[in-house]
């Protein structure tokens, strides 16, 4: 709502952005609102009285508005049977900008109509224009594109820059026209215009990047004309035998990055030998595991996903699992040499995991360096996370970490 009615303070009047936030909030039902929407209104209450001096204030008046008033003199004094159609952003802009039309007096002969629904019968603008003597249509860019408007000299787009299709449905010339100073720099006059000397012009503040991305527009439109036009020119044969390697290169790109993605994901997999470590047992000696077979489960807990340690390790069952989340404890994990303690067996995923206590190993890096750490965050190499393939893979190949 806010958003919408800083919209039409900046396209129109304060009284119009006013009495839009007057009539949403009216429609607020306080008993049913939240704490957030008390307060917003109550804010709201409070300032009330400034806003409304603000509409009161003659100096407060929006100079776009201004702009507006002399292009639409100016045409209308050169061919007072002139048609144009001006497109907004929002509907309420649309509601706001027919009132204040209606309102000054110079504009009011030209008897503006809105125009709004979303699927508008193509020829309702026409319609408009022979049947109601309306000289000017206000309209939103979702009436835009059913709008058939053949008897029109010109299509203003008010703080309202959408796509190049747009533009085209609009059959442009082109003016850029600025809303602060009121100048305007003719470009040139397209081809196609449906009326001799039907004119496009867009109205904007200055540096609010709407006239560059109505130029991007221009240029986008200049680029598929031009091509359209190559295509003219091709025979046939040519076009399909163009469109067919260019179907195929496209395919081949898509195949090597595929490629590439795999060969990628191969090299990751593949298990490096640099910067690899073995866990050992820190009172015996007993190779536990390598640091390439350990993952990271719930960011704290570390497990072996490999069959060796079975083998090593002695694993007895407690009499009752004990829950910890999705991680239960079944059982304790020990040294089949010395019995020294290594941590404990966990259920999770259905899968039953050796769980690591880091400080009753030491890690060996490959110069038979040893050293021991207190924390998992310090160790010399990365830790994996545990994935979906990981799991998929113990269950696939029939994996089982624990031995009773
Ligand atoms: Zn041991």
């Amino acid at each position: 709502m806010y958003n919408e009615a800083l919209y039409i303070n900046a396209d129109c009047q304060v009284q119009d952005a006013l009495e839009f936030v007057l009539k949403t909030v009216e429609k607020i039902n306080l008993e049913l609102a939240d704490d957030t929407e008390r307060w917003l209104n109550q804010i709201f209450r409070e300032r009330k009285a400034a806003l409304e001096a603000m509409r009161d204030d003659p100096n407060l008046s929006n100079p776009k508005l201004d702009t507006i008033r002399q292009i639409l003199l100016r045409y209308y004094q050169n061919d007072c049977d002139s048609r144009g159609i001006i497109f907004c952003r929002t509907r309420a802009t649309t509601v706001a900008l027919e009132r204040w039309m209606k309102e000054t007096p110079d504009l009011r002969p030209l008897k503006p109509k809105r125009l709004v629904a979303a699927n508008a019968p193509t020829d309702k603008g026409a319609r408009l224009f022979r049947d109601g003597h309306h000289k000017i249509i206000i309209a939103t860019s979702v009436a835009e594109e059913g709008l058939d408007v053949q008897a029109c000299n010109f299509v203003m787009r008010y703080e309202h820059v959408t796509n190049e299709t747009a533009r085209i449905q609009a059959r442009v010339g082109n003016n850029v026209l600025n809303g602060n100073g009121g100048i305007t720099f003719p470009r040139h006059r397209a081809g196609r215009a449906r009326k001799p000397g039907a004119e496009y012009m867009l109205v904007t503040e200055l540096g609010c990047g709407a006239a560059q991305r109505d130029e991007i527009n221009r240029m986008r439109e200049d680029l598929m004309n031009d091509a359209i036009r190559r295509i003219d020119r091709m025979d046939m044969a040519d076009f399909t035998r163009q469109v067919r390697k260019h179907q195929h290169d496209a395919k081949l790109t898509r195949q090597l990055s595929m490629l590439g993605k795999q060969r990628e994901l191969a090299q990751r997999n593949r298990r490096q030998p640099e910067g690899m470590h073995r866990l050992l047992c820190s009172r015996c000696s007993t190779l536990v595991c390598i640091s390439l077979d350990i993952r990271r489960v719930e960011n704290v807990h570390h497990v072996v996903i490999d069959e060796h340690l079975k083998t090593v390790a002695s694993m007895r069952r407690y009499p009752k699992a004990a829950k910890h989340g999705d991680f239960d404890t079944r059982g304790k994990l020990n040294c089949r040499k010395c019995d020294k303690d290594w941590g404990v067996v966990a259920h999770y995923n259905n899968v039953l995991f050796p769980v690591l206590k880091l400080t009753n190993f030491v890690m060996e890096d490959d110069n038979g360096q040893r050293k021991c750490y207190k924390k998992w965050k310090d160790v010399p190499f990365h830790v994996e996370e545990l994935s979906a393939e990981d799991i998929q893979r113990l269950h696939e190949e029939d994996i089982e970490l624990i031995q009773w």
